[in-house]
């Protein structure tokens, strides 16, 4: 359901109904008042390098509409970020040379989400290399810059 601007949507019998907070990170990055290593943009969404990686090549790709989770967003732009996850999750993978992609998403704090703007994790995997503990430790810039230019030469034609 809406409410007062804010999406308060429990239809599936989700029992968080907190309104959406404008001030989040990931709303300050939407907005440019932050940087990020973006990697990907299109009218519904935004992809860039999540700050702690789990693994090279981590990236976040997130909704631009004001949803906190899975359940507060409309079918419709849900599957559009989904699709976008669907067409960038290879590319990442080819730039960084995993041999797989584990595909996570959190709804909740109870759940592991820490930051409430709707948000899809790709993380490629190299094979016998476990992935760092999630949010664990900060990435040099540097390194976060020089993974993100490897990955937009491989979106290129995307
Ligand atoms: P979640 O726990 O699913 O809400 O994940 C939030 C993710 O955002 C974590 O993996 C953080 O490392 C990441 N993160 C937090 N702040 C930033 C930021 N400024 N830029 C990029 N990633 C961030």
């Amino acid at each position: 359901m809406l409410d007062s601007g804010f999406r308060r949507y429990d239809k599936f019998g989700y029992s968080n109904v907190m309104a959406y907070d404008p001030d989040n990170i990931f709303a300050k990055i939407l907005r440019g008042d932050i940087s990020s290593h973006k990697i990907y943009e299109d009218d519904g969404t935004l992809a860039f390098l999540d700050i702690m990686p789990r693994t090279e090549g981590h990236a976040l790709v997130i909704t631009k509409e004001t949803a906190r989770d899975l359940f507060d967003i409309e079918p419709d732009a849900l599957a559009k970020l989904m699709g976008v996850v669907q067409k960038l999750a290879p590319k990442i993978k080819e730039a960084v040379g995993a041999d797989g992609v584990l595909i996570q998403q959190f709804n909740g704090a109870a759940a592991g989400q820490t930051v409430f703007h709707l948000h899809v994790h790709i993380v490629p995997i190299k094979e016998g290399v476990a992935p760092l503990p999630h949010a664990g430790q900060m990435e040099d810039q540097a390194k976060l810059a020089a993974t993100a230019g490897k990955i937009k030469k491989t979106l290129r034609d995307v």
